[in-house]
C-alpha cells in the first residue's frame, strides 16, 4: 500500500483541530492515541442502530451484537496469531489484564519465598500489582536493572533466573524511553528456568507485528486505546492451558454455570475470566481499529515511524544542552529528553501555547526516574500520523522555550 501521510491525517478528525489559534501538533501517542473516523462511525452505529446487551438475550439485537462480540475476539486472535480464540480474553485495558493475572496465577501458583521478575523500566502498572501479590502471597520481587542507555541488562538478569523465579513480567517497549526489549530471548530464558512470562505490550502492539506463538509468551496484555481503538476496553492472551487452570478473579454474571447458595460452577474460557456486562462496544471497536491498522499494513507504520524518530534524534540533538533519555540500539518512535536545567513541566507548557502536546512527569515510571536521578521528562511521542513538519515545530518550539526559561 502506498503510505499518503495527507490521506491518512484525513482518517483522524482530531487533529485537524487548532488549540490556542495554533494547528495541533499530537505528540503524546504513548498516553493515548487518537481515532480514526471509521471506529468513530463503528462506534456511533452501534450507540445509534445495534446496542444490546451480549450473551443473555435470544433476540435479534442480543443475536446480531453477540456475533459481532465473537467476532471481534477472533479478529484479536488473528491479528496476535494466538491459536485459540478463547485465549482472548476481553479486559478493560493493559492495567485490567497485568491485575487480572497477578490475581490469580496468583493465587494459583504463589508460594511463600516464590520470585517474580520486573524491569527498572516497568510501567507502574507492571509493579504494583506484582508488589501487591507477593505482599499477598509472601513473595519477592526482583528488578532487571538497565544500562545508562536504557537497555536491559541481560547478564544481571540471567543471575535473577533460579528455581524460585515464577513468573518474568516485562514491557515489550518502555513507555519513557521507547526501548524495544529482546523479549524473545527474555521468554526462552526464563522457560529454561522453568518461570511464566507476561508481556507487557502496552506500547509494543501498536508498532510491529506481535505472534504470541512465534514468541511463546504466557500472557500477553494490551489496551485498546493505544491502538487507535476506543479506552476501557484491552486484552488479555493467555496460553489455554494456562488460564484452563487459573481460577476467576472476579464473581457476579457471565462468568457462571450455574449459581446456587450451596455451590457455583463457573464458565467455560474466555467467560470464566469476562464476569458482568463486558464492554462490547469497545471489543467491536477495537476490531475496526485493528483492521485499520492492518489495512495501512504494520510494516509501513513501523518503516514511516522510524523515519520519525531519526528524524526526530538528529534535530532535537542539535539543541545545545538536550539530553535524550533512553538511547538504545532498538527504539520506537518515543523521544524523552530534559534540557539544561529546565523543569519538564515548564517546557511542556510553553510548547502547549504553541498548540504542540507533549507529556511531562514520570509517565508513571517513578523507579526508572529514579535510576535517572531526574523528577521526570519530555517526551515526545510520535506515531504514523506525525509528520516531519511537526518535528520541525516541536524543535522550534523547544529552541524558544529554552530562550524564555534558560
Ligand atoms: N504499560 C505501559 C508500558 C504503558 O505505557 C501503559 C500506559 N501508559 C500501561 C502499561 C497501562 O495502560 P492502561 O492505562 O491503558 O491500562
Amino acid at each position: 500500500m502506498n503510505f499518503d501521510i495527507t490521506n491518512i491525517r484525513k482518517d483522524f478528525p482530531v487533529l485537524s483541530q487548532q488549540v490556542y489559534g495554533k494547528p495541533l501538533v499530537y505528540m503524546d501517542n504513548g498516553a493515548t492515541t487518537q481515532k480514526p473516523q471509521i471506529v468513530i462511525d463503528t462506534i456511533n452505529k452501534l450507540h445509534s442502530k445495534q446496542n444490546s446487551s451480549i450473551h443473555r438475550g435470544v433476540h435479534y439485537l442480543s443475536e446480531q451484537i453477540t456475533e459481532q462480540y465473537e467476532n471481534a475476539r477472533k479478529i484479536v486472535q488473528e491479528f496476535i496469531n494466538a491459536e485459540f480464540s478463547q485465549e482472548i480474553i476481553f479486559t478493560s485495558g493493559t492495567t485490567g489484564s497485568i491485575n487480572a493475572v497477578a490475581f490469580s496465577f496468583g493465587e494459583a501458583y504463589i508460594k511463600p519465598n516464590d520470585e517474580v521478575i520486573i524491569s527498572e523500566m516497568e510501567h507502574h502498572s507492571n509493579i504494583v500489582p506484582w508488589q501487591m501479590m507477593c505482599d499477598r502471597k509472601h513473595a519477592k520481587l526482583r528488578v532487571i536493572p538497565i544500562s545508562d542507555d536504557g537497555e536491559l541488562i541481560l547478564d544481571e538478569y540471567r543471575k535473577l533466573l533460579n528455581s524460585k523465579t515464577k513468573l518474568v513480567a516485562i514491557n515489550q517497549v518502555s513507555n519513557s524511553l521507547g526501548t524495544v526489549n529482546p523479549i524473545k530471548e527474555i521468554i526462552d530464558l526464563a522457560h529454561n528456568a522453568g518461570a511464566k512470562v507476561l508481556i507487557d505490550g502496552a506500547q509494543g502492539i501498536q508498532h510491529g507485528k506481535v505472534d504470541v506463538q512465534a514468541l511463546d509468551c504466557d500472557f500477553y496484555a494490551f489496551s485498546g486505546h493505544k491502538l487507535y481503538g476506543p479506552t476501557g476496553i484491552g486484552i488479555l492472551y493467555g496460553k489455554e492451558k494456562l488460564l484452563f487452570d487459573m481460577p476467576p478473579y472476579q464473581g457476579g454474571g457471565d462468568m457462571v454455570e450455574c449459581v446456587s447458595f450451596e455451590k457455583t460452577t463457573y464458565n467455560s474460557l474466555p467467560f470464566k475470566f469476562e464476569a458482568g456486562t463486558s464492554n462490547y462496544i469497545g471489543a467491536i471497536g477495537l476490531a475496526s481499529a485493528i483492521d485499520y491498522v492492518k489495512a495501512i499494513g504494520l510494516e509501513n507504520i513501523a518503516a514511516y515511524e522510524h523515519k520519525l524518530l531519526t528524524y526526530a534524534t538528529q534535530k532535537l540533538m542539535q539543541i545545545d544542552g538536550l539530553r535524550i533519555y533512553g538511547n538504545a540500539r532498538n527504539k520506537i518512535s518515543i523521544i524523552s529528553f530534559l534540557v539544561g536545567n529546565i523543569h519538564p513541566y515548564d517546557m511542556g507548557m510553553i510548547l502547549d501555547k504553541m498548540g504542540i502536546a507533549v507529556r511531562t512527569g514520570t509517565h508513571c515510571t517513578m523507579p526508572l526516574m529514579d535510576r535517572y536521578e531526574i523528577e521526570g521528562t519530555v517526551r515526545a511521542s510520535m506515531v504514523f500520523y506525525n509528520t516531519f513538519e511537526e518535528i520541525d515545530k516541536l524543535y522550534d518550539g523547544v529552541v524558544i522555550a529554552k530562550s524564555m526559561l534558560e
